[in-house]
């Protein structure tokens, strides 16, 4: 089976990176053609405003894919931007997508209630704003003709400030934190890229005819979506692509640091590029089960997210076992439990590290491997634009 997949380059990977897709891949290169892209072109459907971080995060994630075992003789590893192709054929199928399948997108509605969300949440601060713009007002030393008037342009500017902070990311974690707000909802995505960006994951997946799509259950519309598209496109130009399926994979929830997903935008993740000092400072620092204040106060290590990484990394189930008994008889301090499970991360995370920092001494051949990918990925495209052309009357 040829597979396809991508993945937005967000900078250093972490276990939840690792749990939730590369181990997956490595494993489906084992037995597959498989084509694994840096999703270069899709990082700007939401990102767009900020990309000087762009090449440096590209870079971080060929490290760590490299170093997490992904292998350029076993597959195409590659990055979307170098293959031009796949821009041609988003151009093409944005032709025929009607806009209702887009507009139907979940992601795409819920994005858009994350806009309205923040919107909200402008108004609520607007609200807060008008006590200090009045008071401001009050002690204005002259006469103001129209009192309204002023006091309405001033907060108008002020909320539109505060809008722009929330988008450009300058607010504190602790006030958005307040405000319930995370770094995902500052995206602006009024924009045609983000409703069209199914339409690019199609031609991405398609451009290589692909037959499997490794995905998680929440991105499922969209390779109905890419067989819709290949279908409508089969059915005016003749035979040409295939539809993929999705490769449905149960994978482990890995959660951050404060129990919640893991994710770098919530600043919990323990990326593989971490220091054991790092390591230890972030277990250390990791939220346990509230209700166990002291030692002998009996836990409940279900809801603890300590517990769960000793699920994952501590080998021993026995160990295991044992660590859940004595936590729930009182038996068992938090200090000690996150001492064990410093252990247990650092035995499985060393060899990777070991292995990050083998790759990184040579940054000439970790771009050398992706431009060569790239290279090979582009022909591979070139010939199905071939064809495509040919179907469309292009030539
Ligand atoms: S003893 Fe361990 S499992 Fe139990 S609450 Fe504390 S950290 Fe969590």
């Amino acid at each position: 089976m040829r597979v396809v997949s991508g993945m937005r380059p967000t900078g250093k990977l972490h276990l939840g990176h690792y749990f939730g897709v590369i181990r997956n891949w490595v494993e489906l290169q084992r037995e597959h053609q498989t084509f694994f892209f840096i999703a270069d072109w899709h990082a700007l459907t939401t990102a767009y405003k900020r990309t000087s971080d762009l090449q440096r995060n590209i870079r971080e994630v060929m490290i760590d894919w490299l170093a997490l075992g992904l292998d350029p003789e076993r597959g195409y590893l590659f990055i979307q931007s170098k293959v031009k192709e796949h821009a041609e054929l988003h151009l093409l199928f944005s032709m025929i997508t009607p806009k209702s399948w887009l507009e139907w997108n979940p992601t795409y509605k819920d994005m858009k209630f994350n806009l309205l969300r923040l919107q909200d949440v402008a108004l609520q601060f607007r609200g807060g704003l008008r006590d200090v713009v009045r008071e401001f007002m009050n002690m204005i030393p002259y006469r103001v003709e129209d009192f309204e008037r002023l006091e309405e342009r001033l907060l108008d500017d002020l909320s539109d400030t505060f809008i722009a902070a929330l988008f450009e990311g300058e607010l504190e974690p602790e006030l958005l934190k307040e405000l319930n707000v995370s770094r995902r909802d500052f995206y602006d995505t009024d924009t045609y890229g983000f409703l069209g960006y199914p339409v690019l994951q199609a031609a991405d997946i398609l451009i290589y005819k692909g037959e499997g799509v490794p995905v998680g259950e929440d991105q499922l519309p969209h390779i109905e979506l890419t067989r819709e598209i290949a279908r409508r496109f089969n059915n005016l130009y003749g035979d040409v692509f295939p539809e993929p399926s999705a490769l449905l994979t149960e994978t482990p929830k890995v959660p951050g640091t404060d129990g919640r997903k893991m994710s770098k935008s919530y600043n919990n993740a323990i990326f593989f590029a971490d220091t054991r000092e790092e390591v230890e400072r972030k277990v250390m620092g990791m939220f346990t089960d509230p209700q166990k204040l002291r030692r002998n106060d009996p836990g409940r290590p279900n809801i603890c997210a300590v517990f769960t990484y000793h699920r994952l990394f501590t080998g021993d189930r026995e160990k295991v076992d044992q660590i859940e008994k004595d936590c729930r008889a009182g038996k068992l301090g938090c200090v000690e439990c996150k001492r064990m499970v410093i252990e247990s991360l650092e035995s499985f995370l060393s060899p990777f590290r070991e292995r990050r920092d083998e790759v990184k001494k040579d940054l000439r051949k970790v771009e050398e491997i992706f431009q060569e990918g790239s290279l090979r990925a582009r022909n591979f495209a070139l010939e199905t634009m071939e064809e495509v052309r040919s179907a469309m009357n292009l030539k």
